[in-house]
């Protein structure tokens, strides 16, 4: 397609971070080409606030390193610079070939794929229209140059913003068979930005969804994080299930549990998140923690039935030991990092003490970091279990009304 430099938008620069208008003025300046790109130009179109601010641009990492006092190189699939700022980390990368240009001797210029076609390192650098067509979706291959104030459109995401779709950028089977996450990703915006999912673009979704499997699972983690924090997470797991994506993405909501866990799982996955969309936008929750803490719930649960039958322990004791098994076990399979599931522990240790209602412990456990989530897990069970004796607790604490305030 060729090359559109639309001038007729309603970017304001006014609404563009400081500093990443002056990490683009000082490339600019140096002689570099720099643009802002992705989200931030998308949003900005769609008259939303970006989450982040992306910067592409000629320089290689390297030379922004030595530019930028505050650059941290990162990445091993790509090498980008992070520059981190008080309030923001501005991420800028260097343009991308899509084609192999593979330059030896140089650890930036390689382009290795495993056996099933999944992009290990892609650092192959290139002009601005070759960076477009490396990335995922039309909609966010817009360059946004401070120099003339205009949008560059190699793919015609333009006119797709327009026409409110989501449209991978070639042929989408070998786009997914590179990187899998990119069919999360199209969910995710489809959801997020309320567009229908191009034809072509949907079509392979169901067959190649297992291909996520492949994916490291600290990834995933980070994906999952971005698919059901946002204030969208009912209506994305929704659709993330008419495209057999949950099943690759979180395994352990299909184990093989007793028929009453099954139901109770499954209620708990769909009110948890409901109440993330409701809360979770003005950070009452702090999402991550109290999300698998209670997707997580019911196999703790059925874990400790299980071991406090086969052992003849108390249901106490083989609580403690499955939540230490439950943990590592699902740690490794989902990559949750080491301080959420430091919280995890805390929220399911806190089920206990709630239920207790010890008289001189109270105080203590209202004033408890992580009472809030432990509460919310609290009332996510009352609602399913419906148990007398689970609502009684509850009306009590709902009483001490400290945490009322705390809300
Ligand atoms: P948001 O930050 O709002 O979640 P975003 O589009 O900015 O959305 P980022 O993850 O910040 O998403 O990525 C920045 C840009 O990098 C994207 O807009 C896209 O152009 C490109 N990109 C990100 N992930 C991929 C991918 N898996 N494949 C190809 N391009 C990608
Ligand atoms: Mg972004």
């Amino acid at each position: 397609m060729k090359l559109i430099i639309n001038k007729n938008h309603n970017i304001s620069k006014k609404k563009i971070s400081r500093n990443s208008m002056k990490v683009l003025y000082r490339l600019n300046k140096l002689g570099y080409e720099a643009y802002l790109v992705g989200g931030g130009v998308r949003d900005l179109l769609l008259g939303k606030k970006p989450k982040d601010f992306d910067i592409a641009t000629n320089a290689k990492p390297d030379e922004i390193r030595k530019l930028f006092k505050n650059c941290r190189l990162i990445g091993r699939r790509f090498i980008i610079a992070h520059l981190i700022f008080k309030n923001e980390i501005i991420e800028v990368s260097t343009f991308r070939a899509k084609n192999n240009h593979l330059k030896k001797n140089n650890l930036y210029y390689k382009k290795i794929k495993t056996k099933k076609g999944i992009l290990l390192s892609d650092n192959t650098f290139g002009k601005i229209e070759e960076d477009a067509y490396r990335r995922d979706i039309t909609i966010n291959a817009l360059y946004y140059s401070i120099k003339d104030f205009g949008i560059r459109d190699y793919i015609g995401g333009i006119k797709d913003i327009k026409l409110k779709k989501i449209r991978l950028i070639g042929n989408a089977e070998t786009r997914y068979r590179e990187d899998p996450v990119r069919m999360l990703r199209v969910i995710r915006f489809s959801v997020q930005l309320n567009m229908h999912i191009d034809k072509k673009t949907e079509k392979p979704i169901i067959k190649l969804s297992n291909l996520l499997k492949e994916i490291p699972s600290a990834r995933l983690f980070n994906e999952s994080i971005k698919l059901f924090c946002f204030g969208y997470g009912y209506l994305t797991y929704i659709r993330l299930r008419k495209y057999s994506l949950i099943y690759p993405l979180l395994p352990f909501l299909f184990n093989q549990l007793s028929q009453k866990n099954t139901f109770f799982l499954k209620k708990i996955t769909i009110n948890c998140l409901k109440k993330i969309d409701k809360k979770g936008k003005n950070k009452k929750i702090s999402c991550p923690s109290f999300l698998f803490a209670s997707l997580l719930w019911y196999l703790l649960i059925e874990k400790t039935q299980i071991l406090s039958i086969k052992k003849k322990i108390k249901f106490s004791k083989a609580f403690l030991i499955s939540i230490n098994y439950i943990l590592k076990k699902n740690s490794i399979s989902i990559g949750i990092p080491k301080n959420i599931l430091l919280i995890i522990k805390k929220i399911w240790k806190l089920q206990k003490d709630i239920e207790k209602r010890k008289k001189n412990t109270i105080k203590k456990i209202i004033n408890h970091n992580n009472f809030i989530q432990a509460i919310e897990l609290f009332s996510l069970r009352v609602e399913i279990e419906n148990h007398i004796k689970l609502k009684k607790i509850f009306i009590f604490w709902n009483k001490q009304n400290f945490f009322l305030k705390k809300k």
